[in-house]
């Protein structure tokens, strides 16, 4: 018998091993390639004179806008690096609002008109400036038809780099994306101008305790799960392929899922992927440090060394689609769904992030000179309070259809905002609350602060269930699901905490203009924020249903579902944070709103349309061959005097699978007809899928595992869970 699943399998199982540049030679010496592709500092020595280098370095640091004459020369040094590294063609690279990157590709060969001149060009406009067509990316409405072009520009604080594809070499610079009048199109331009207001509130609040501070970096350090499955079991998938998880099947037993996988022995052809990727990371300068096997079989992770957040972002950005290339080099997919597989723990990423002086300090470090922690309880405290005020824009920024299959499903962070701080700095909250503003009390503060430089070498005490974590040095985002881009939550909580941090200072500025002094002023003003936002704080189990019933008493808000969690983007309140701090005018809060809506209702109807597809290709005529063969025999058994109680176990069966196939059927048809209803606005579009559509997938699913469990398995044409989670 063969089917598409067995013709599958049996692809891996003759593999023959896949030839690498470096196959049999040792790992290079990271050094000796990290960057190498990057336009860096070291590039930039070379390729420009010193005069030009010092300018356009002055400027990057500065964030100042570079001249077109500037670009000029930036320009020619960079083309003249790429083509010695042998690179055809360039692309301005952004990143729209789908998540993922986006290229326009352009060849640096011209010809001169009205001369048959080849020559090889590459300008200051062609560096700053762009236009890519964006009608096909998302604008959420912020594009009219006759403007429907996108601007793609220039964004000098992030190297460019040379992208490798096979034998083709592109020079990548990284851009914004915005409409012809300016509006962000993308995830770049508003962390960008996030990230400036919160280094520019924070910088005054930092010159309070460290004068010699001029600037701030905002920084972040992700955790990208993902899982790894063999290119043949997926392209036996059409769900995987199409969506990007499975559609149907399920995990046998919870048990075998476990196997030795976390942090055990990680499979050698997976290895010999993994240091793949490794190498192009260091190449493009990702500087990717941890690898390890996650909670589910086949389920990996990638950590970098922390950087500033845009580069961060953008390295995440290239991970991702490298991954993918990669992956393809070994016959093998990834899949940076969050929820993949049923029953099976999903893929999150997790955000780390803090703020750094250019002095060298980490302003969530809560150790060092005892004279200095007041700074630390002052930016962890108005971190606190900026989340407690705006949890719900936090929650809305990791919503979508494909994150709400791991938040609040007890293996991921719930969907409520909570923040984990840890006893030792619990104590130390609960000190300031109770309102010793004497200078007394900041002596006592600070005796208790002195124990904290061990916090971060205690991982007992490391709460894994918490959306919103401190980890000794820095609070880390557990709600950020993997496939996202992570600028979304970290554009959010730039904004509110630089938002916060203003608010701070003027206050603080009031009671010094009072004749209070400055600790006494600063430990009352934290006292105060402590006391309003205290109900967000919580140290016990986030995945309890008591928690859920304790989250509503104190009025936090709960929304598993993205249309619910998504209404955060329409609140005054936010409207207001983002119109202040010019991270997002109104239309373009509105135009991401409707995007992500878009995303969600487009999403769910692509899944329920392959599912029908897969049932009646797959799911249905298989049951029908079963009930047929059951038929058969039942009939045959009662012919030669069988009676029905000697035949009991082939109806039951029959039943189970009747009954299923009749069920999935009538689901098919109900999600036929609700599809039917295009009309309607985007909210109730939106709510039809939440409440019905998601519902009958459900159902449909659960028959079709009555189905896959009772069927012959020679006649399964799927690949099963146990074959895409355990073969390589
Ligand atoms: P775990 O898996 O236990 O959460 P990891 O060591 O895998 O921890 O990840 C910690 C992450 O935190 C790394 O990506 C690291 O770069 C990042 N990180 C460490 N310090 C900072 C900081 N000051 N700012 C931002 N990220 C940081
Ligand atoms: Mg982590």
């Amino acid at each position: 018998m063969s089917n598409t699943r067995f013709s599958a399998i049996d692809i891996l199982l003759n593999r023959s091993p896949i030839d690498l540049p470096y196959q049999d030679k040792p790992t290079p010496k990271v050094s000796t390639i990290f960057g190498e592709n990057v336009f860096n500092d070291k590039a930039m020595q070379k390729y420009l004179s010193k005069a030009a280098y010092k300018k356009v370095k002055l400027a990057i640091d500065s964030g100042a806008k570079l001249d077109l004459k500037l670009a000029g020369i930036v320009a020619t040094a960079m083309q003249k690096w790429a083509m010695d590294k042998g690179v055809t063609h360039f692309a301005h690279w952004f990143q729209p609002l789908t998540g993922r990157t986006a290229e326009k590709h352009d060849s640096f060969f011209d010809l001169e008109p009205l001369d048959d001149q080849v020559i090889e060009r590459f300008s200051a406009k062609d560096l700053a400036q762009q236009e890519p067509d964006g009608s096909s990316f998302p604008g959420g409405g912020l594009r009219t038809t006759f403007e429907a072009r996108g601007y793609t520009a220039w964004d000098p604080s992030s190297p460019a780099f040379i992208y490798e594809v096979g034998e083709g070499k592109t020079l990548c610079i990284p851009t914004i994306f915005v409409t012809y009048s300016g509006e962000s199109l993308d995830y770049k331009l508003p962390l960008l101008k996030s990230k400036a207001y919160l280094e520019k509130a924070a910088l005054p609040v930092v010159q309070l305790f460290d004068k010699k501070a001029k600037k701030i970096i905002t920084t972040l350090g992700w955790e990208q799960e993902f899982f790894v499955v063999d290119e043949a079991l997926f392209n036996a998938r059409p769900d995987l392929m199409a969506t990007g998880r499975t559609l149907l099947g399920k995990a046998s037993s919870k048990g075998q899922m476990l196997d030795d996988h976390y942090f055990g022995s990680i499979p050698s052809r997976i290895f010999t992927f993994m240091r793949d990727l490794e190498m192009e990371c260091y190449k493009l300068g990702i500087p990717v440090r941890t690898r390890h096997n996650e909670v589910a079989p086949s389920q990996f992770e990638f950590a970098p060394v922390f950087e500033e957040v845009n580069l961060a972002v953008d390295h995440n950005q290239l991970l991702m689609d490298l991954m993918e290339r990669v992956a393809e080099r070994h016959k093998l997919r990834v899949l940076l769904h969050e929820k993949p597989f049923k029953d099976v723990n999903g893929s999150g990423k997790h955000n780390n992030w803090s703020m750094a002086t250019d002095t060298g300090l980490n302003l969530l470090s809560p150790g060092g000179a005892p004279g200095k922690n007041l700074r630390f309880l002052t930016f962890f405290v108005n971190t606190i309070k900026a989340v407690y005020d705006y949890a719900d824009l936090l929650r809305a920024t990791v919503a979508s259809a494909s994150n709400d299959h791991r938040l609040g499903a007890q293996e991921a962070p719930p969907a409520i905002i909570s923040i984990f701080v840890g006893s030792q700095l619990t104590e130390v909250l609960d000190n300031i609350m109770k309102g010793k503003s004497s200078s007394d009390n900041v002596l006592k503060v600070m005796e208790l602060m002195e124990r904290l430089p061990d916090l971060s070498l205690d991982t007992t005490d490391r709460n894994r269930t918490s959306p919103f974590a401190f980890t000794g040095n820095k609070f880390e985002i557990r709600m950020v699901g993997s496939s996202m881009n992570c600028a979304a939550p970290m554009l959010a909580l730039n904004t509110m905490v630089g938002k916060q941090l203003t608010a701070f200072y003027d206050d603080l500025q009031k009671l010094l203009a009072k004749g209070m002094k400055q600790d006494e002023a600063i430990l009352s003003l934290l006292a105060k924020y402590l006391k309003a936002s205290k109900n967000i704080l919580f140290e016990g189990n986030n995945y309890s249903v008591e928690w859920q019933k304790e989250a509503e008493k104190r009025g936090l808000s709960n929304n598993p579902a993205t249309p619910d969690a998504l209404k955060a983007f329409k609140a005054l309140k936010v409207k207001r944070l983002f119109g202040e701090s010019g991270v997002f005018s109104n239309r373009e809060l509105q135009a991401h709103y409707n995007t992500m809506m878009e995303n969600y209702i487009s999403r769910l109807t692509i899944e329920s349309t392959k599912l029908s597809h897969l049932c009646y290709e797959y799911v249905l005529p298989t049951a029908v061959l079963q009930q047929n063969v059951l038929a058969e025999n039942i009939a045959s058994l009662k012919k030669v005097g069988i009676r029905a109680s000697g035949v009991k176990a082939q109806m039951d069966i029959l039943k189970k699978l009747s009954a299923a196939t009749n069920k999935i059927y009538a689901n098919i048809q109900k999600l036929e007809k609700l599809k039917s209803r295009k009309h309607g606005s985007e909210e109730k579009r939106a709510e039809l899928c939440k409440t019905q559509i998601k519902p009958l997938m459900e159902d449909i699913r659960v028959q079709a595992e009555i189905i896959e469990f009772f069927v012959d398995d020679n006649l399964w044409g799927l690949p099963k869970y146990r074959e895409l989670l355990f073969l390589r």
